[in-house]
């Protein structure tokens, strides 16, 4: 039987399709990080056992969507969180240099046009400054020493250490309260004694930091926000 369309959404909703050999049955997902519904079929599903799946739940995509803030634009007079704490970014054309993170504001010179990539460049270098002054009182306490702390853009994991040493961080971190910044450091540094998750990591951590579970919490609750700036189309 052939159903009447369910009307899809009246939020913009962009619907990905994938193919899984191992899936069993036709499945929905909601994607918090690409604003989008993912639709999942086994190999010899049809697609419009896929289409029919969502019209079914049309309410339900409706309204996980809804709640899923579309990403700001980095432009003048939008606010960014430095520490959990609201930024609003300025626009000062004539300003020489690096972007300035102060007082509530973040005050960006040059052309209009590269603004976006400068307050990224902006909170990037801020967060590589906030590693380092977390992890060094961290890596002395252990009586550790990385072999480098590297800031980059991943979307899975907020820090890894590498058997050799060298410690990652996503920049966007920076964004976060400043304990759940120091927890994801303090997380790593100890992987540089114990490199694994054993009870003997987990003391380690503690002696480091009380903020493991609601660190945890709170990256898991608002992280996809944190991955979503500088992220927004044009919509
Ligand atoms: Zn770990």
């Amino acid at each position: 039987m052939l159903r009447p369309r369910a009307l899809m959404p009246e939020v913009p909703c962009r619907v990905t399709w994938r193919r899984n050999a191992r899936a069993r049955r036709v499945s929905l997902k909601i994607d918090p990080l690409e604003g989008c519904v993912i639709v999942t079929l086994p190999m010899r599903a049809s697609a419009k056992s896929g289409l029919n799946l969502l019209h079914e739940n049309a309410q339900w995509v409706t309204q996980h969507l809804r709640r899923i803030q579309p990403a700001e634009a980095l432009s003048p007079g939008a606010s960014v969180p430095v520490g959990d704490v609201p930024h609003e970014i300025i626009h000062a054309p004539q300003q020489r240099g690096p972007a300035v993170i102060a007082a509530g504001q973040l005050v960006v010179g040059g052309a209009l046009e590269f603004l976006p990539r400068r307050v990224l460049d902006a909170l990037r270098a801020e967060a590589g400054r906030r590693f380092l002054a977390s992890a060094t009182p961290h890596a002395a306490a252990l009586e550790v020493r990385p072999r480098a702390i590297r800031v980059k853009d991943t979307r899975t994991r907020w820090g890894s250490c590498a058997p050799d040493g060298t410690l990652a961080f996503s920049w966007r971190l920076v964004m976060a309260p400043d304990w759940v910044l120091d927890y994801v450091v303090a997380h790593e540094v100890a992987h540089l004694r114990e490199l694994n998750h054993s009870p003997r990591f987990w003391a380690l951590v503690e002696r480091l930091t009380p903020h493991h579970d609601a660190a945890n919490a709170w990256l898991k609750r608002e992280g996809p926000r944190l991955l979503r700036v500088g992220k927004a189309t044009d919509a």
